[in-house]
């Protein structure tokens, strides 16, 4: 029996079966970064949330066609209004480091792709950046202008909402509700306060480009409608973002793209909630706020910042904590373990009617999880009951048969969770007889004069010199740098 597959979708309110337009090939669109900034681990969970989406329709059967943009131009600073006002993003970061724009774009452009690379995110089909489209999106608006949807206003272009009836039907904000909401916009050359941009004039803006409408630049909401359906078509199966996206982006992502069209954009909508750190909203003035690099200069495993953000359902927030991650840390390590005892397994016999039983069973609740709105907190435990059977299983002798079966079923799993449970672990810097440096995942690079001291401690413990050993640990940790002891090595972290 083929397991049904259901995704909650924004637009409708309700869990939906899943069913691409083209049969077994799903075109998926994903918000992307604006290349201002290093992204924070809550971009992240919405970027793994897609990557493991896009995972789970591949391990399904799907050819999965995904698109993932790169903001680098229009995105403004007070983004939570429609006509988002403020700054443009790039530009606050150019001024503020006395660079160029578009260099700043490009920096951050590149630490993005070195940051989804450490979290083993697969590479989407194409990562189209904004300002490579800046025609198609004018191409786009005079669309627009034509069908009456848009109007231009001393070299600005603006949606007139009134002219699309459909508008809020995804967030809710209706013109009707918008019309008696508070006003928050004064700009006279708009019909209507709520209108927003399509195109800007700003001659203080520093990236500009001509137009029928004179010098300017994009609204944010434009690249997404105009690259979406460059690359997938005009209509989409899926479109994911955070939560913060609803309303205005993909609420005026619709608006532009059906306008034009006049055909449904897109099929499902699915949103992943905020990440919380500790219990709050992040941000960087209650030092709550964390980077990808701020972890991994930590210390920590990739894999179990991936695994956390990935182990929550999607549409319920998340509490990071550094004890989550650690824990998350026991957990990655626990699988890798089972992996390679399984691995290990020599012992020839008849194979345990149990094992296939157990093997069938979790293929079995893991698809019916993860067909439930991806319910990954739910095939997660399944996996551990898993894991802890057929664990009692190798403590009485496991034959090689059996191990490969339970071997190869985890790295099916592991096909979705992207964990690399099969890669030896190397989530410390010091490892083996040798002690030979090793620096797979981390981007702590240490002092020469710690390393040393770390081959020389190891040479201590190895002939059980525990005190010199102690010694040096102390040294080290003067030194800025906390050493941990595990079974496979020593694991530095910065202080
Ligand atoms: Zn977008």
């Amino acid at each position: 029996m083929s397991m049904v597959l259901k995704f909650y979708n924004t637009l409708s309110n309700k869990k939906e079966v899943f069913k691409p337009l083209k049969k077994g090939v799903v075109s998926m669109y994903n918000c992307g970064p604006t290349v201002y900034d290093y992204a924070h681990i809550g971009n992240f969970r919405a970027y793994i949330f897609a990557d493991v989406l896009r995972r789970y329709l591949e391990y399904k059967g799907f050819k999965v066609k995904q698109v993932m943009n790169i903001t680098d131009v229009g995105h403004m600073t007070v983004d939570e209004e429609a006509d988002g006002k403020g700054e443009d993003k790039i530009e606050m970061k150019a001024k503020e480091e006395k660079k160029d724009p578009f260099q700043i774009a490009k920096e951050y452009e590149k630490a993005f792709f070195e940051d989804i690379k450490k979290l083993n995110i697969k590479k989407a089909m194409k990562y189209p950046r904004a300002t490579d489209h800046i025609k198609e999106m004018i191409r786009t608006i005079e669309t627009l202008i034509k069908k009456g949807c848009a109007y231009e206003a001393n070299g600005s272009v603006y949606y007139d909402i009134t002219r699309f009836k459909d508008y809020g039907k995804l967030s809710g904000n209706t013109v009707d509700k918008l019309k008696a909401g508070k006003r928050i916009d004064v700009i006279r050359e708009k019909r209507n306060w709520f209108d927003f941009a399509l195109w800007k004039k700003d001659p203080k803006h520093i990236m500009q480009w001509d137009s029928p409408w004179g010098r300017g630049f994009p609204g944010w909401h434009i690249e997404c409608s105009v690259m979406g359906m460059k690359y997938l078509g005009d209509t989409l199966d899926i479109h994911t973002g955070g939560e913060d996206n609803i309303f205005p982006h993909h609420e005026c992502e619709i608006a532009q793209a059906e306008g034009s069209t006049g055909k449904r954009f897109v099929r499902y909508w699915l949103h992943t909630r905020h990440l919380l750190v500790n219990g709050e909203k992040m941000s960087k003035s209650k030092g709550n706020f964390y980077t990808l690099r701020d972890l991994l200069e930590k210390g920590y495993d990739p894999k179990a910042i991936r695994y956390l953000l990935l182990s929550g359902h999607y549409r319920i927030r998340l509490n990071f904590t550094e004890e989550g991650l650690k824990s998350a840390e026991e957990t990655v390590r626990r699988f890798q373990d089972f992996v390679s005892s399984l691995k290990g397994a020599k012992q020839k016999g008849k194979p345990n009617p149990k094992v296939k039983k157990l093997v069938k069973n979790v293929k079995k609740d893991f698809e019916e999880a993860m067909g439930d709105d991806l319910n990954i907190s739910l095939a997660l435990g399944k996996v551990f009951d898993f894991v802890r059977e057929i664990n009692k299983v190798i403590s009485s002798g496991i034959g090689n048969k059996d191990a490969k079966l339970a071997y190869e079923t985890m790295l099916g799993f592991d096909k979705v969770l992207g964990l690399k449970l099969d890669e030896v672990r190397f989530i410390k810097l010091y490892v083996g007889e040798k002690l030979k440096f090793k620096d797979s995942v981390s981007f702590l690079k240490l002092p020469k004069e710690v390393e040393k001291l770390i081959e020389k401690r190891e040479k201590l413990r190895k002939e059980k010199k525990w005190k010199e050993a102690d010694d040096i640990r102390n040294k080290i940790r003067k030194m800025g740098y906390i050493l941990e002891d595990t079974e496979t090595g020593v694991r530095v972290k910065k202080a």
